[in-house]
Order: C-alpha cells, then structure tokens, then sequence
C-alpha cells in the first residue's frame, strides 16, 4: 500500500474549504488508491467550526483518510505536508481600499511562505486559490526562496473549466470532447479566456472551436465577458461565492500537475513566468501548460493574433500594478 501523503488546505473551515476536503478525503485530488492525512488550519475565531468539520470528516468514514490534523497554529499545519492548498485569505469587506486587503493578504502570505518553508516536506506543490491569488502566490515564493519557484502556482483552472463549460453549452457538445481552451493572465476581470487553439472532438474528427462556432462576434465579446464575470453570476444568484466549482478545479488542478495531463491537452495554471509569450518574466501569470512527471511545462508555439496579443498584455499590465501595490505593502 501507498504511505499517505499529507495534505494542507488553509481557510478550512471557509465555504471552499467545506466542499474541497471530502473531494480530497474521497481520492478526487491524487487518485483512488492514494491515502492522505488532511491538515487544515484556520484562524482562532474559526476554530470550533473547524472542529466540526473534522468531526464531519470523522463521521464520513472515508477509507483514504488516514488522519486529519485540525489547528490555528501554522507550524503543525504546514509539518511535513507535501501538497499545500492556500484557501484562506483576508476578504475585501465594504469600504476596504485595494491597497488595505492587499497589505492584509501580503503579510499572511509572507508568515505562511515561511512556515511551509521551514516545515513542509522538500519539494511541496502549492496551489494559492485566495485572491487576490497570483499576487499572493507571488509573495509566497518571495518570502520561501528555498521552494523551488516551479512548485508555487495559483488557480486559474476554474476559469478554464468555465470556458469549457461556455463552448460545450453553446455548441451542444459534452464538455468532456472540448479542449486546449487558454486562460491568460489574472485571476481577475482582465483574465482572457482564448478559444483559438481549443477543440472539439467529433464523429468527423477534431474541430476547431473557432470553425464551428462561426460567430466570432459571440467569441470576442459574450465569451469572453460570461467567463470574466461568472463568479459574479453565481454571487448573484446563490447569495455566496462558488464554492463547489472553486473546490472541484483545485482538485483538477492539482490531480493533473501530480498525475500528468493527457496526451493532446493542455490545461491553464497560474504560473511564474519565465517571459513566454513576452509576458514580463517575474509574475505569477496563467499560460496553458502541459504536465508530465510532476511537473508544468508551458506550452510553446502558439500564434498569438493581434486582439489576443492586446489582451495578455492588459492583464499583464494589471499584475504588474499588483505586485507592485504588495511591494509598497511590504516596506
Ligand atoms: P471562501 O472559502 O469562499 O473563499 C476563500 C478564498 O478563495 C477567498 O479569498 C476567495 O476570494 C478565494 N477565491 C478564489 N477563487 C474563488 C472562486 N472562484 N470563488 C470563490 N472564492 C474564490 O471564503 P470563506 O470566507 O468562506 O473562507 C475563508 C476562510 O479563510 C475562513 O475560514 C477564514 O477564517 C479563513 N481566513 C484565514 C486567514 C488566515 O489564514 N490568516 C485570514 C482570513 C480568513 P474572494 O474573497 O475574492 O471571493
């Protein structure tokens, strides 16, 4: 039998927390025959909720789950573990400035950095799912300068599993035939979601999104716009952010990094960049990336037409913004 792999996941006790700990504690993260040992920290004012959801965890009697350390003190959470889901982080409340949440997020992040660095186990992949979360990847591989900068990456797969969702209900498709959609760029509003290299598998071969969707004009605005502002849409309509969706793309995420992605696809990780596509080396940026052997490669090669080149740049434009913004946070 497999020796169990110990999992961190921060903000345990928050909505995303909730719904991703069973996903792991189920083998949805690192596969069916992989044990874990769950470690989920949380903040002092969290921690009888905490306590209930290990209890919950308890209760569910998942056979993976091989033990489950529940605390608000960073060093037990972060000890030996080899996987490291950041989903805890300072929300924007009304009246916060940009800059207020940001110096809030940069010195949890920072405190965080160093407690995984000292105590994790070597080579730990981290996943920042807390916004604002390229930004706080980005400290969190500043302040842990001995975790190699390949193993510190934030989410942007739920986007690109949103876009998958837009093509396959627009074309009728099962999602699962439609591929190789890219997320560029920022967690945010200025993400650009880009079907021209996506696909879709049918009884006459693969075909490119762009052909058989024909209406460029749906592309270039409806699109892109549906998939920027879907976590508003579900604000809206469940009174709480997506929780569900958050939970099951930071399984995909990880399960695909661990695991590899299959062969022909590619995936969307925020990563650091190292100047690909001109996009300024030093961020924490979405590119499509490929995996094999635990490890993301970008993918190279793509043609980039004009709109798209607009769009990477604008979402460049706005990470550098924030990383400079978490720089002035930190002096
Ligand atoms: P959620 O579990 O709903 O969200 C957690 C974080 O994920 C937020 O930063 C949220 O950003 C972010 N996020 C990223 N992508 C998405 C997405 N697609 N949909 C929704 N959220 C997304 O928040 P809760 O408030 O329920 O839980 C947060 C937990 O973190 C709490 O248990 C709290 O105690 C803990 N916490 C920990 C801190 C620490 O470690 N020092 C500090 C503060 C809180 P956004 O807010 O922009 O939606």
């Amino acid at each position: 039998a497999k020796e169990p792999v110990r999992v961190l996941v921060t903000g345990a006790a928050g909505q995303i927390g909730y719904a991703l700990v069973p996903m792991i504690a189920r083998g949805v993260m690192l596969g069916p025959d992989q044990p874990v040992i769950l470690h989920m920290l949380d903040i002092p004012p969290a921690a009888e909720a905490l306590n209930g959801v290990k209890m919950e965890l308890v209760d569910a009697a998942f056979p993976l789950l091989k033990g489950v350390v529940a605390t608000t003190d960073v060093v037990e959470a972060c000890s030996g573990v080899s996987v490291a889901v950041m989903v805890g982080g300072f929300p924007r409340k009304e009246g916060m400035e940009r800059k207020d949440v940001m110096s809030k997020n940069v010195s949890i992040y920072k405190a965080q950095a160093s407690a995984l660095e000292k105590h994790a186990a070597t080579n730990c992949k981290v996943l920042v799912v807390a916004n604002p979360a390229n930004t706080n990847a980005l400290i969190l591989k500043e302040f842990a300068p001995s975790i190699p900068e390949k193993n510190i990456t934030c989410l942007t797969r739920l986007d690109h599993n949103r876009a998958l969702g837009q093509v396959s209900e627009r074309l009728n498709v099962q999602v699962s035939d439609v591929k190789n959609v890219i997320i560029w760029g920022n967690h945010s509003s200025t993400q650009y979601p880009d079907v021209n290299h996506a696909s879709v598998k049918t009884p006459a071969g693969e075909k490119p999104v762009r052909t058989l969707v024909a209406d460029d004009q749906w592309l270039h605005t409806d699109f892109i716009t549906t998939v920027q502002q879907r976590g508003a849409a579900i604000i809206k309509a469940r009174k709480f952010s997506s929780a569900l969706s958050a939970a099951s793309s930071a399984c995909d995420h990880i399960r695909d990094w661990v695991l590899g992605t299959p062969e022909g696809t590619w995936v969307s990780m925020g990563v650091y960049s190292d100047g690909s596509y001109n996009v300024p080396a030093g961020l924490i940026y979405s590119f499509p990336v490929t995996c094999k052997n635990g490890e993301w490669s970008i993918v190279q090669g793509l043609s980039i037409d004009e709109f798209s080149r607009k769009k990477l740049d604008l979402t460049a434009q706005e990470l550098s913004e924030e990383k400079a913004l978490a720089y002035s946070c930190l002096s």
